[in-house]
């Protein structure tokens, strides 16, 4: 289906087309990232990182929501990242459980709605599996069964599966989701050391989940565009199903693949010399290459494309624009032209741009 038609269609406020659907017709872009933005907010404790602002301050979460919507995501992914047992326990809210989930749909499903995206439920790495752990399987069982259960009683048009590094865990997510009948995407965090923790390399995972029935398989978190790009090639060409890249906006490098492994020369006063997950400041990627990741990624074939935690809305719009889109945002895209000391409008003053010539030159000004 053209794009233009998907749009008329959203406008009439009809159900959208669904995922699958989508991706048959062109790209499909998911914002993700709430956890490291409501972080830098003050509103979500870094370590572990549970999403309470979804009880405390829901108009926030709202307002996110549809802040990447404005810059160009095609999907409301509910803020229930982390919303699990395992984790609630972890900061003595289990008794919280069901409503933080049910709450962070809610108000998912009011965005997608109102903007006629897609409505994705998300589940999320356990934090308590272990490859050779029976007791454990059964603890990550119910919690994807429940958080599942939740997101099928919100009527979300699919599942997100992510943030997997070992594919056993992964495999039990995804059963929890077929077990639903919804659409999976399933996403692995892939290790530093190049093998998934139970020994697959990412090409194998993603061939295991499709092979169990998932609807996308690829990477989200973990790695920067640089050292996701090269995977996302060997997945592509080991699956038939659609592929999905979602990797954190960070400058990662093939001795530094992944961001918990990154350290930064210029600072020698960080805790344990570790800028993971605090002070990865310096290393952002900005808006270009993200452009060019999302451009590169597409030409793999690559069409399920997101930026995880790290992303702000002007790399969700670079990530839009740089697939051929015109989001809501792009209205603000920038114009230096009309910049009082770079621009080339006819009304600005000439002495300040004759004085920005000789004063701003660089090695690589023409
Ligand atoms: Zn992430």
């Amino acid at each position: 289906m053209p794009a233009k038609t998907l749009i008329a269609k959203a406008k009439t406020g009809r159900k959208p087309v669904g995922l699958l659907e989508r991706l048959a017709a062109g790209p499909v872009i998911c914002a993700e990232g709430y956890l490291f933005e409501f972080e830098r907010r003050g509103y979500l404790q870094a370590g572990a990182y549970v999403p309470e602002i979804v009880l405390e301050r829901p108009d926030l979460v709202e307002g996110l929501h549809r802040d990447f919507v404005h810059a160009g995501s095609d999907v409301v992914e509910a803020f229930t990242y982390y919303a699990h047992r395992a984790k609630l326990k972890m900061v003595g809210r289990e008794k919280d459980l069901e409503k933080i989930n049910r709450a962070a749909l809610r108000i998912a499903a009011k965005v997608a709605k109102s903007t006629g995206t897609l409505l994705a439920g998300d589940i999320c790495n356990t934090s308590i599996y272990g490859a050779a752990d029976p007791a454990s399987h059964k603890q990550a069982r119910r919690i994807f069964d429940e958080q599942v259960g939740w997101a099928v009683d919100a009527n979300v048009d699919f599942i997100v599966g992510e943030t997997y590094s070992f594919t056993g865990e992964a495999l039990l997510a995804l059963e929890a989701i077929k077990r639903s009948g919804k659409p999976a995407v399933m996403t692995l965090s892939f290790p530093r050391e190049g093998r998934m923790r139970d020994g697959d390399t990412a090409a194998d995972a993603c061939k295991r989940l499709e092979g169990a029935g998932a609807d996308v398989v690829g990477l989200n978190c973990a790695r920067g565009p640089a050292t996701t790009l090269p995977l996302l090639r060997e997945i592509r060409a080991a699956v038939r199903c659609h592929v999905a890249g979602a990797p954190v906006p960070y400058r990662t490098t093939p001795a530094e693949p992944t961001f918990q492994s990154l350290t930064d020369p210029g600072y020698p006063g960080l805790p344990d010399n570790r800028p993971f997950p605090i002070a990865l400041d310096p290393f952002v990627c900005n808006r270009f290459e993200i452009a060019e990741f999302g451009k590169a990624a597409w030409d793999l074939g690559v069409r399920y494309l997101g930026v995880c935690c790290g992303a702000g809305p002007h790399h969700i719009r670079s990530l839009a624009e740089a697939l051929g889109r015109q989001p809501p945002a792009s209205r603000f895209s920038p114009d230096m032209s009309k910049h009082i000391l770079f621009g080339t409008d006819k009304r600005l003053r000439q002495d300040y741009l004759e004085y920005a010539r000789r004063n701003y030159r660089n090695a690589r000004t023409p």
